[in-house]
């Protein structure tokens, strides 16, 4: 099974290798600027405990908005279907650092996954603690879901996004004048930047989202990370919402629930099967790893797997 599955990945992986001059690094993040755009690297992991790994899959770096899948997870656990009230789940149309929709909709944010919506569930997580305790936690849960408590946040990368957070910022202050963050702005953008400044592996990514796959359970370590109905829920969500305005052609393409991130990484569940994790650092003009989702998509096509 693993021989067949690396093959699989192998093939795959060459037959896009082509692409990987396609596409722009993220640069308005200054430490993601640095980073070598020549990288590409894929993990799948199935719920049997199965692995299979390409290229620099055992890599770290920046995991951006995949991080906003454990944030939303987290926030979920805190406070149940609460969250609906000041997060909608509906596809945004929009760029993933979008304002306009916001005025409109009175400051509650389309979805979980654009920055603005990723905003409230920092301030849904900062609830009784300190922004230091809040990412604490959030490290305990993925060093829980991953099996892994090695995992750490890129310190250069969380003070870079700082340093340069304007538009997140903006945004955050609007929401803050349609009371839809409790805490001070600055404590929601500390706590958003440094999970977004998470670094893992593709193959530590896949790992941690096998509760994805499984219903809500780990399948490895049998702890229930979240209820069966919890996980169909946030996997809906990665299915409409998890590459901006670029979900419904991802979708098109891939037809797996995913979500992307500006370092350059994808992450996709096959439910009852497997994670796939891929990265490539650069990016389409939605913010979106351009080889990655074209490996994705031929690991779809050639495993079979969708949800459709
Ligand atoms: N940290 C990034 C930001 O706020 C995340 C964006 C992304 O990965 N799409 O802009």
């Amino acid at each position: 099974m693993t021989i067949e599955l690396n093959r699989l990945l192998f093939d795959a992986c060459e037959s896009v290798r082509g692409e990987l001059a396609t596409g722009k690094v993220a640069s308005y993040i200054p430490a993601l600027a640095r980073i070598d755009a020549n990288k590409f690297g894929a993990a799948i992991v199935t719920v049997d405990g199965a692995t299979a790994t390409f290229g620099d899959a055992r890599e770290t770096f920046s995991i951006q908005s995949i991080s906003k899948v454990f944030a939303l997870t987290q926030a979920l656990n805190r406070i149940g279907d609460g969250l609906w009230q000041r997060v909608q789940h509906e596809p945004s149309g929009n760029a993933f650092n979008s304002i306009v929709q916001l005025e409109l909709e009175r400051g509650i944010p389309r979805n979980p996954f654009i920055n603005a919506g990723a905003l409230v569930v920092s301030d849904v997580l900062l609830q009784g603690q300190s922004p230091q305790s809040c990412v604490a936690a959030l490290m305990d849960f993925l060093h829980l879901v991953a099996d892994d408590g090695s995992i750490a946040i890129d310190e250069e990368v969380a003070q870079s996004e700082l340093d340069t957070a304007h538009r997140n910022a903006s945004l955050a202050s609007f929401m803050k004048s349609f009371n839809n963050l409790e805490h001070e702005v600055s404590d929601v953008l500390q706590v958003y930047c440094r999970h977004c400044a998470i670094a893992m592996s593709c193959e530590q990514i896949a790992r941690s989202l096998l509760f994805l796959a499984n219903q809500g359970v780990d399948p490895l370590t049998g702890a229930r990370i979240v209820s069966e109905q919890r996980a169909r829920r946030i996997n809906s969500i990665m299915m409409l919402c998890g590459h901006y305005d670029a979900s419904g052609s991802f979708a098109f393409r891939v037809g797996l629930p995913g979500k992307s991130g500006v370092g350059g990484g994808i992450v996709v569940v096959v439910p009852g099967v497997a994670t796939i994790a891929v990265w490539s650092p650069r990016l389409n003009a939605s913010g979106n790893s351009h080889t990655g989702a074209a490996a994705l998509e031929a690991i779809a096509r050639a495993s079979g797997w969708n949800i459709l």
